[in-house]
């Protein structure tokens, strides 16, 4: 059997194409779309993609402004920047860019990001109004685990997923998510014991760790569909995901690819909320 490569590529730019018609259309009346990335970092990748996500911006006809507060940033000063954001009627959706300077907590800071703007899901208060059934962006790497297997038509109802990781921006609100869909799915994390013999009873098994290679074969049902989330920088200056795809090939039924399946898929959803905010206003 061969493992079909599930590229996000096409699908976000099918996403970037339905978010530029409609920024066109806000602009035209006189509401252009803008977006607000803060960031306080020295952190080379995280400058790489807030510069994406500002170049894909521009492209699909939002305004965006990065407000660099610098690595030295007090949480007191990231807060009111979030909070002057917040009250700007200009700007429609905010970003507070990981990682933060030591002594700041995202989730403490996202709390005074207005709800409303909240496209990347930040704020404890739309994390809440996830698991309530209540509508709230989703943090945008989350949703997008979900569009793109919903995209390649992957049915989830009644079937078993593994998500590996439990984090507050990926893993749980992935697991929350799928679990709108129906699945039954499993949460696993760094005091799972026997990972594999839990990833081996899943018909999709979703990938959210930071660890190089760690899912092999051995975690892999025969034919289940493999998302792999993770970015994790490799030797050459490139990317690499969580999922060995030399091992799992072959066994695997499908698996996203590194880089090209869930990021762009996730720069176009944060576009996508952008405009659904500036839609409401
Ligand atoms: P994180 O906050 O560090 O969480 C990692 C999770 O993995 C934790 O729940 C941890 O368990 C679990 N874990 C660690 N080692 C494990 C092991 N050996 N076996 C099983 N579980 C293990 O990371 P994150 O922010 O969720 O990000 C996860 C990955 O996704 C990273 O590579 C990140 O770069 C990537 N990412 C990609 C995008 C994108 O757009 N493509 C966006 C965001 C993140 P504990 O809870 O027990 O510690």
């Amino acid at each position: 059997m061969s493992t079909e490569i599930l590229s996000g590529r096409e699908l976000a730019t099918h996403l970037r194409a339905e978010a530029a018609a409609r920024a066109a259309e806000l602009s035209a009346s006189g509401r252009p779309p803008r977006l607000a990335v803060v960031t306080a970092t020295a952190d080379e990748s995280s400058a790489w993609y807030v510069r994406s996500i500002a170049k894909a911006a521009e492209k699909t006809g939002l305004a965006c402004d990065v407000h660099d507060l610098g690595p030295e940033a007090a949480p007191a000063a990231i807060r009111a920047r979030l909070e002057q954001l917040s009250a700007d009627d200009t700007v429609h959706g905010i970003i507070l860019q990981t990682p933060l300077p030591s002594g700041a907590a995202l989730e403490d800071l996202a709390s005074a990001i207005a709800f409303e703007k909240d496209v990347d899901g930040a704020n404890p208060l739309s994390l809440g109004r996830l698991a309530s059934g209540l509508p709230a962006f989703a943090p945008a790497t989350a949703e997008a685990v979900v569009v793109l297997l919903e995209h390649h038509r992957v049915p989830l109802a009644g079937r078993r997923v593994a998500v590996v990781g439990r984090s507050t921006v990926v893993g749980k609100p992935a697991a929350l998510l799928l679990l709108d869909r129906h699945a039954t799915v499993t949460v696993c994390h760094s005091r799972t014991t026997d990972l594999a013999a839990v990833t081996a009873e899943a018909d999709v098994l979703v990938a959210a760790v930071g660890r190089a290679g760690l899912i092999t074969a051995a975690h892999v049902k025969e034919g289940a569909v493999v998302i792999d989330v993770g970015t994790n920088p490799t030797a050459d200056g490139g990317l690499t995901g969580d999922v060995d795809a030399a091992s799992v090939d072959g066994r695997a039924g499908a698996l996203t690819p590194v880089p090209g399946g869930v990021g762009p898929v996730t720069t176009a959803l944060l576009l996508r909320h952008t405009v659904q905010a500036a839609e409401r206003d």
